[in-house]
């Protein structure tokens, strides 16, 4: 009888634990990819990860096949479809390995419960993340709730196991089960294609992300901890979508930046490392704290006087507020799926607090939107940011859209690429074009609030409103 290797977010053969587990078995193997879809249909992706999501699937089948193998896709609730390919193939074992998100985990308990009491068994293995959130533990045995102690647990556990390699052929069944269409799926945006210049930054797939990490590794790790901080260099891995979707482990990421042996790069080195242990420490805190993604961890917020300010919102999405740094990155957003670090911390400090809008609204269209939409990272980040969340920054840090421009990106070399609009006004004017004499304006072909708007608030007065609510609802507590 043949194994089944269901395939989720580790859409990858390079240390793969499950699937080499499979092939350890000595049966036959079949690949297995399910679409997900809850009762009402809805995917468990945002709009620009289906794109990703389409693209790998069909490099990982690309992969299997040169591999003497095939990728089996179906789609419906994952128990259904596992029960009716078990009973179509005969198959008398099913490997994957784990989700660290609460509805993962709902699912794939049901799954082994079910699978047991039919008498199949489910294996399940390690390696979404750099160390099970279960293992690691403060000194009083609880969950962590701040990082430092964390990533000092992490580095005193020892590294990652060492990476698996790809296995060079997968023995298949002599028939293999049907298989849906991936064009059927429509995973891709239809008309009008919002998505169209995705496949100008990102390829996705397997060996693209190991060619990412590579290139990174050679030519970008050494000076990482300086650059990772400015939007206009190319300072930073952009491994997330690949992470996020599993076609590299974190453990792969680990040990390629392990460093040059005259340690040139240490520095690079440990804070890279420390940045993937970020990602740990999300899913930690989402793992222990599964209201995370919905709910303040900081319960005073509960009481925090919101605005529903529906064209507030909409001129954020739209990269249309006026700060041209908060404007370049919803844009950069929205054109490439992805948004620099810097900048996700700016745009979403804006929304939270010179607009007041819920963190909630800004993670949902970060989720759709962002290629690398993590159920973890994201609900952590935007607590972080919003200060309700674990180990987060005080609310009453309010960036200064101005200054955190000037100071990031001091030639506006990130504001030229992502704002055309602005591409001809001075360095010293692009991150506040509203402070800039007409005459200047005028050379630079701009006329604020006709194209290119004025400030849709006042940072100052914003910033006062904002730490007002945040005193009423100190002081109520
Ligand atoms: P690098 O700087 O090269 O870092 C390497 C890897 O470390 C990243 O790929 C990522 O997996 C991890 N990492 C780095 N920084 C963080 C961090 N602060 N938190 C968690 N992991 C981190 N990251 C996501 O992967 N998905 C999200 O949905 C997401 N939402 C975010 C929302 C907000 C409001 C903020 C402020 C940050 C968010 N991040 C998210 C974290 C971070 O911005 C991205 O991981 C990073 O920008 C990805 O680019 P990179 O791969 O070049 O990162």
């Amino acid at each position: 009888a043949p194994v089944i290797v269901w395939f989720r977010r580790d859409l990858r053969l390079t240390d793969n634990h499950a699937l080499a587990a499979a092939i350890s078995s000595g049966r036959p193997v079949i690949a297995l990819f399910i679409l997900e879809q809850g009762n009402d249909g809805a995917l468990p992706y945002g709009a620009a990860q289906a794109w990703w999501l389409h693209h790998s699937l069909s490099a990982l089948s690309a992969r299997l096949a040169a591999a003497g193998s095939r990728l089996v896709l179906r789609r419906g609730a994952a128990l259904e479809v596992l029960q009716a390919i078990l009973a179509e193939t005969g198959a008398c074992a099913l490997y994957w390995n784990r989700r660290h998100d609460p509805d993962g985990i709902s699912v794939d308990s049901a799954v082994k419960a079910a699978l047991r009491a039919s008498g199949i068994q489910a294996s399940s293995f390690a390696g979404q993340l750099l160390h099970d959130p279960s293992r690691l533990k403060t000194g009083s045995g609880g969950p962590y709730k701040v990082f430092t102690p964390f990533w000092r647990a992490l580095s005193d556990g020892g590294e990652p196991d060492t990476p698996i390699d790809a296995p060079s052929h997968i023995p298949g069944p002599e028939q293999f089960p049907h298989s849906e269409r991936l064009e059927d799926w429509r995973l891709l945006p239809q008309k009008p294609d919002w998505a169209s210049r995705f496949g100008e930054t990102w390829t996705p797939g397997e060996a693209a992300a190991q060619e990412q990490l590579a290139a990174f590794v050679r030519q970008r790790l050494g000076r990482y901890g300086q650059a990772r901080d400015f939007p206009g260099l190319d300072g930073t891995s952009r491994l997330s979508p690949h992470l996020a979707f599993g076609e590299i482990s974190p453990a792969q990421a680990w040990h390629a930046a392990r460093g040059a042996a005259d340690g040139s790069d240490a520095e690079g080195v440990a804070v890279f490392r420390k940045e993937l242990a970020w990602r740990d420490f999300s899913y930690h805190l989402l793992f222990h704290n599964p209201e995370l993604a919905t709910d303040n961890l900081d319960r005073r917020f509960d009481a925090f006087e919101w605005r529903d300010d529906a064209p507030m919102f909409d001129a954020w999405t739209r990269g249309m507020t006026g700060y041209p740094v908060v404007d370049a990155g919803m844009r950069e957003l929205w054109t490439h799926g992805y948004m620099h670090n810097r900048v996700r911390m700016i745009v979403a400090s804006f929304l939270i607090k010179d607009l007041m809008v819920h963190w909630r609204s800004g993670m949902s269209w970060f989720r759709d939107t962002l290629l690398d939409a993590d159920p973890a990272s994201n609900a952590a980040s935007w607590q972080w940011v919003a200060g309700c969340g674990a180990d987060a920054a005080p609310f009453f840090r309010i960036f200064n859209p101005t200054l955190q421009g000037e100071k990031f990106d001091p030639e506006g070399a990130y504001i030229k690429r992502h704002v055309p609009e602005l591409s001809r006004v001075p360095a010293k004017y692009i991150h506040c074009p509203f402070k800039a004499p007409a005459s200047v304006l005028q050379a630079a072909g701009v006329r604020l609030g006709s194209g290119y708007p004025g400030p849709i608030v006042d940072h100052a007065s914003a910033r006062s409103r904002a730490l007002e609510a945040f005193s009423r609802i100190k002081a109520s507590s």
